[in-house]
């Protein structure tokens, strides 16, 4: 039973890194971004009130977040554990986590925080070109990045839950680390 959170900028490998150890736990990889870019594109209440943050680079507004989640984390597959990508993005949203883990009476086991430099995010998101992966929104991103969701890394190593890797490395060597992370339970 594991049950992970994956901090870390936009672009430090998170997704990619969840979705392969999702798959290999059998636990799944919620991704609040996937989650908005699908209702975006079906086009559903969710999608039309996130869009315009999203392509602005912008956190759509907590309680639209907040509700996602607990939605998600009420849901069946998540009772054999969970990898939560893109989510807490403040503190706000980690203390609200704190509270809905409390209520379904789960906790989380450890905060993975990914250390990747600007300069290669940066890099890194221009070559994978998403819509929200141009110049001026990337920029928008890594500084919310760094006002807003960095002091979350704090708020876990309070919690002595918080766990780095170098994300700035080959897919299969962040892998190996992150196996180790889980082994040392
Ligand atoms: P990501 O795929 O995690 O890079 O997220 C893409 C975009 O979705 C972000 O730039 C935000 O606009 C939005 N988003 C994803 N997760 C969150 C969150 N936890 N809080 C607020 N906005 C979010």
């Amino acid at each position: 039973m594991s049950r992970l959170i994956f901090l870390g900028p936009p672009g430090a490998g998170k997704g990619t890194q969840a979705q392969i150890l999702g798959q290999s736990l059998k636990i799944p990889h919620i991704s609040t971004g996937d989650i908005l870019r699908d209702a975006i594109s079906k086009g559903t209440p969710l999608g039309i009130k996130a869009q315009s943050y999203v392509d602005g680079g912008e956190l759509v507004p907590d309680a639209l977040i907040l509700d996602l989640i607990r939605e998600r984390l009420s849901q069946a597959d998540t009772l054999k554990g969970w990898i939560l990508d893109g989510f807490p993005r403040n503190v706000s949203q980690a203390s609200f986590l704190d509270q809905l883990l409390e209520q379904l009476q789960q906790n989380c086991d450890y905060a993975v925080n990914f250390e990747v430099p600007d300069q290669v995010l940066t890099e890194r998101m221009l070559a994978r070109g998403r819509k929200d992966d141009n110049e001026d929104t990337i920029r928008r991103r890594l500084q919310i990045y760094h006002e807003q969701t960095a002091p979350v890394i704090d708020y876990y190593d309070n919690q002595q839950i918080l766990k780095s890797v170098d994300g700035n490395r080959l897919l299969e060597e962040v892998q190996a680390s992150l196996q180790e992370i889980i082994n040392s339970d």
